[in-house]
C-alpha cells in the first residue's frame, strides 16, 4: 500500500487554492452551516473560506487529496467541527418527543 501525503506544504496550498476558486465560482455556500460564504475575506477571518474534509483525513488519510472528499466551509464552523465525526454520522435522534 502506497504512503498517502499528510496534508500539508505547498501542495495543500495549492489544492485549496484550486479548490477556492472553483467554489467562488460556484458561489458555494458552507457545507456545515448552510449559508453564503464571503470569498472577499481571508484567514485569520472566522467567515472565510476553508477547505474540510467530508471524510476527516484521520480516519480516512487515503482520501485526503481526493477532491471529491473536500467541502468548502467556514473557518470557524469547520473549527467548531473540530475533530469530531461529520454531521451526517452523528444520526437522528432516536429519543421520541
Ligand atoms: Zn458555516
Amino acid at each position: 500500500m502506497a504512503e498517502v501525503q499528510p496534508w500539508g506544504g505547498r501542495r495543500a496550498q495549492k489544492v485549496t487554492a484550486e479548490f477556492r476558486a472553483e467554489c467562488e465560482a460556484a458561489n458555494t455556500r458552507c457545507w456545515l452551516c448552510s449559508q453564503p460564504i464571503d470569498y472577499t475575506v481571508h484567514r485569520p477571518n472566522p467567515d472565510a473560506f476553508e477547505l474540510d474534509h467530508f471524510y476527516p483525513r484521520s480516519e480516512f488519510p487515503d482520501l485526503t487529496w481526493e477532491p471529491s472528499n473536500f467541502r468548502a466551509s467556514h473557518a470557524s464552523c469547520n473549527h467548531a467541527r473540530g475533530k469530531r465525526d461529520h454531521p451526517a454520522a452523528i444520526g437522528p435522534t432516536t429519543i421520541d418527543w
